[in-house]
């Protein structure tokens, strides 16, 4: 089926966005950070956690699961560790409070450990990274996830039994970006499975499972009820991973974790496990500039594979598609579009006046 898409220019899109949360009951800033994270996962090629999110986000606040106004609240205060609770706010905000907390401790310490509850979604974690990474500070970032519904099938198992926990780790390299590893445990986020949803297309073979346990390609069966599972990534590794997140995150910090009864809670909520360090406080700035400029410059220069212009490292994809969406605009498929501004409409922004702030003409 053939897509059509707004093209739609970074600050219109975060424009129209803020406009919405701010009708939602969110304060100026609330409305910026929010706005800035979904733009920057839509500029950085991550449409699944971009504007898209906005009529999910505010089905929540409408049920209210999901509070405005919220901010990250310190529950335990062992010096260089933290547990902090997200009163159930938006997850830009929290985790944004969250790092700032992290990043000071770190500095005082050299190392902090944040344990984050209780937060909504916090969305594409690479932006948590590079907040640590722009202060200087290494990080990883476990994250669980509940969606009302279990999504992800352990390795071996037919049925989904937990979420897509991401696994992030964030490295500054001196004078260079940053390097960012940031993805799903599923063998595609959620996000990406909606999209294809959306945009009338099959997902590739290997990563669902339909209702009775069996492989398909239809992305429904994680939408539409009888429900379906995601596999994890790399077999028992990437389940692994998803199962250390769970633990990690939600055991360690109070927030809980999937089980037969927390599963078919109606919310959308992460837990999060961030650990800081101050490399100045170990090998030093002159090593760590030297020994990680010269590892990437090693492995970068691997001859390419047919087919393939160069290797990259991890957070160069991103900051490839930030260059060409910043000029070229960001693309919105119409169902997408079309749903964002329904959303729109029943919290009373009108669909012309999202247009205008949007900059859209017409349907596409
Ligand atoms: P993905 O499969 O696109 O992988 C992205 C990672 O792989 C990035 O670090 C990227 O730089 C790196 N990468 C991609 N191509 C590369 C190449 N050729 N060479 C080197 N590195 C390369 O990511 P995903 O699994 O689709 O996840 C998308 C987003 O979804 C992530 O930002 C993740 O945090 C987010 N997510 C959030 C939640 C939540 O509950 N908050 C849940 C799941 C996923």
């Amino acid at each position: 089926m053939a897509t059509t898409y707004h093209a739609i220019k970074a600050e219109k899109l975060h424009d129209a966005t803020s406009a919405l949360l701010r009708v939602a009951g969110s304060e100026d800033r609330e409305a910026k950070l929010v706005a800035d994270h979904l733009i920057e996962a839509n500029l950085k090629g991550h449409d699944s956690h971009g504007v898209g999110m906005m009529p999910s986000y505010l089905e929540s606040l409408r049920t209210g699961r999901h509070r405005v106004n919220r901010h990250a609240q310190i529950v335990m205060d062992a010096g260089a560790m933290l547990t902090i609770d997200g009163d159930m706010g938006f997850g830009p905000v929290i985790a944004y409070e969250a790092m700032e907390l992290g990043i000071a401790r770190t500095k005082q310490h050299g190392v902090a450990v944040i344990s984050l509850r209780r937060s909504h979604h916090t969305g594409r974690i690479g932006h948590w990274a590079e907040q640590c990474a722009e202060a200087g500070i290494v990080s990883t970032h476990y994250v669980a996830g509940f969606a009302g519904r279990g999504l992800v099938a352990p390795f071996g198992g037919t049925d989904a039994r937990f979420s897509t926990n991401p696994f992030c780790a964030g490295f500054p390299v001196p004078g260079e970006p940053p390097i960012i590893l940031d993805f799903a445990t599923s063998r595609l986020a959620a996000g990406k499975v909606r999209v294809a949803l959306n945009k009338g297309e099959q997902v590739m073979p290997g990563v669902l499972l339909n209702h009775n346990g069996s492989p398909t390609t239809d992305p429904s069966v994680i939408f539409q009820e009888p429900y379906g599972a995601l596999l994890s990534f790399g077999e028992h590794k990437g389940y692994g991973l998803a199962l250390m997140c769970e633990l990690m995150s939600g055991a360690l910090s109070g927030g809980g974790t999937t089980d037969a009864e927390t599963v078919k809670i109606p919310r959308i909520m992460n837990n999060m496990l961030s650990i800081m360090i101050d490399p100045s406080k170990l090998g030093g700035r002159g090593t760590l500039e030297r020994d990680a400029k010269a590892f990437l410059a090693w492995v970068r220069a691997s001859p390419p594979a047919p087919g393939v212009e160069r290797v990259l490292v991890p957070g160069e994809p991103e900051r490839m598609r930030k260059a060409e969406r910043t000029a070229n605009g960001i693309p919105v498929d119409a169902t997408t579009w079309n749903l964002i501004a329904a959303a729109g409409e029943s919290i009373g922004l009108s669909r012309a006046e999202l247009h205008r702030i949007a900059g859209v003409a017409n349907q596409p």
